[in-house]
């Protein structure tokens, strides 16, 4: 579903995707861990092309991600339109959760489908209000993002992501900007997701979560991936030891 291969990335000659390879299959979760500075946002960004990588492939459901195979097969880059036709099969939810202030929970959600044509307005209300169901916030419809907590918002966040029916979701570090008491609000309805065989690339500090729903766990370091693998062999008694260090540093 997701292939990224030799991926790298550098901002101002500070090289920091050194070669990152990392395949997600379909209806897998994978969460990318590893200390601050690694290069786990900027690698998530690649992904949909918020950050164009430098050099490498990534490929989504079959599609290169920000290019495409012109005449005679040479890549040529999408344009602003192709490209945002191109995100609206990868959903991305962001540290803070950037909802539109001016719009209610409910129009948060609808307006990506209707504005883009994908769906008449009364179908995405529909369907909107379901997903506002699976969030936990119904009762919310009607209010403004300043009226809802953190937690809330994260969640109304997720459910506008899935309105436009992805068939992966980007996570970059969805809890890190919330009070500790509603961080499990948040990781629940991301569990559920990947309870229904949604697939997931999840950025995180939250151990428990990757310990929980992870099917694979990429750990960076320096721009690298240096060890990627089923939960155990992170965090198992037989995990490297630079690795035990940094789980029991954040746990
Ligand atoms: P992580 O998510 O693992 O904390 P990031 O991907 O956020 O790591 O950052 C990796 C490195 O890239 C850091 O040194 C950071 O300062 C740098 N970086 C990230 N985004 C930018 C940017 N837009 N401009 C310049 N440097 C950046």
């Amino acid at each position: 579903m997701v292939s990224a291969a030799g991926v790298t990335k550098s901002f101002h000659g500070n090289q920091v995707l050194k070669g990152v390879d990392v395949e997600v299959h379909a209806g897998e979760v994978v969460v990318v861990i590893g200390p601050s500075g690694s290069g786990k946002t900027t690698f998530v960004r690649t992904l949909n092309h918020l950050e164009p990588a430098d050099g490498g492939s990534i490929e989504v459901n079959g599609q290169l991600i920000g290019n495409k195979r012109g005449q005679n097969g040479r890549v040529v880059a999408l344009s602003d339109r192709e490209l945002s036709v191109q995100r609206r099969g990868v959903g991305m939810v962001f540290q803070r959760f950037n909802l539109f202030p001016h719009k209610t929970v409910l129009e948060n959600i609808t307006l990506a489908p209707v504005q883009l044509g994908l769906m008449k307005a009364d179908e995405a209300t529909e369907f909107g209000r379901s997903l506002l169901r699976k969030v936990g916030m119904s009762v919310h419809a009607n209010k403004y993002p300043h009226q809802l907590s953190g937690g809330q918002q994260q969640r109304v966040a997720i459910a506008r992501a899935l309105a436009m029916k992805p068939g992966v979701m980007l996570f970059d570090e969805p809890t890190s900007a919330l009070d500790p008491e509603l961080v499990s609000e948040v990781l629940a309805v991301i569990a559920e997701l990947a309870q229904e065989g949604m697939t997931m690339v999840i950025v995180t500090h939250e151990m428990k979560l990757a310990r929980d729903v992870a099917d694979w766990v990429v750990f960076m370091e320096d721009g690298n991936v240096v060890k990627q693998g089923p939960p155990e062999t992170i965090f198992g008694p037989d995990a490297e030891p630079r690795i035990r260090r940094f789980v029991q540093s954040v746990s």
